[in-house]
């Protein structure tokens, strides 16, 4: 079987004026480059749901997602990577024209549902997933985006495939928060201290591991400001975010840095938890990656 290949993970140091004036090193983990469709995050979130479904001979997968989802599109080729049948329960009525997400999935095998929003949002209700699987004990029913315990603890193998030691923080993006708890869960001292940055809103405002002035208008909402930064950091960096995740992060960070939330001789790890397929729903030429 053809795995992400997390050789590929290169640890890439972020070199701008700001860095040296404020006496900080910023290190970016590209999780991006492990593979081309399976990226980022959704790997380590998929990794022990797969193991569940082989262990207890499950006989096909059944999940759900937007139409630009990056989860969508990695169980799309993690399932055909291993042969195992698939259904994507997708958010919304039937388009006329599939997303390109959606139409790279369906090439993977990937047979689609589109159900309505109200529906969809009774996506863990055991009613309802009754009613989708029929009642055959033999579906294995993949939460949305990989998420739940077998999805945590892959999330914390990000960290221990990694030598964390000597940062003083770790940031990460949070949508369903899975990727956050699973690294959470790893970091038993406290020591680097983690820091997510969720992309959309709803989070609880006290907590002190929680940055939620970055959702930039909620799930999937972007601002001209976003954009310019995603543009100029690459410029910067050769380093290509998404307009969804890791342009909120990353973003996030830079802004910190402005704002003297560090200390010098602070060193920075951030995640690059990949996503960038679903930068194809921007019209083309807003990115110039
Ligand atoms: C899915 C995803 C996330 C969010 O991960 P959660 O575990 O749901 O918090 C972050 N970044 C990227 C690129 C993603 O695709």
């Amino acid at each position: 079987m053809i795995y992400p290949d997390l050789s590929r993970a290169t640890l890439q140091r972020v070199e701008i004026a700001e860095l040296e004036k404020y006496k900080l090193e910023w290190y970016v983990l590209r999780l991006d480059l492990i593979h081309p469709v399976i990226s980022g995050n959704k790997w380590f979130k998929l990794k022990y749901h797969l193991q569940e479904f082989h262990k207890h001979d499950y006989k096909k997968i059944i999940t759900f997602g937007g139409p630009w989802s990056n989860h969508i599109i990695a169980t799309a080729a993690a399932c055909r990577q291993q042969h195992i049948p698939c259904t994507g329960m997708i958010r919304g009525e039937k388009p006329d024209f599939l997303s390109e997400t959606l139409l790279q999935a369906v090439e993977l095998g990937m047979h689609l549902e589109f159900i309505s929003r109200e529906a969809y949002s009774k996506k863990t209700d055991p009613e309802f997933l009754r009613k989708i699987t029929g009642g055959q004990k033999d579906i294995y029913i993949l939460p949305e985006g990989g998420s739940g315990e077998p999805g945590e603890k892959g999330s914390g193998e990000i960290i221990t495939e990694t030598d964390i030691n000597g940062y003083s923080h770790i940031f990460c993006s949070v949508g369903t928060a899975t990727m956050f708890n699973g690294i959470k869960a790893r970091i038993k001292t406290g020591i680097p201290r983690l820091i997510g940055v969720p992309a959309l809103k709803g989070f609880p405002e006290n907590d002190p591991h929680l940055l939620t002035g970055y959702h930039f208008g909620g799930y999937a909402k972007y601002t001209d400001e976003l954009i310019q930064f995603m543009n100029d950091f690459y410029l910067q960096t050769g380093i290509p975010t998404d307009v969804v995740y890791t342009g909120k992060l990353h973003f996030a960070i830079r802004d910190l840095i402005s704002k003297y939330f560090f200390q010098p001789g602070d060193r920075i790890l951030s995640i690059h938890s990949g996503g960038l397929q679903g930068n194809r729903s921007l019209q083309k030429g807003t990115l110039i990656f």
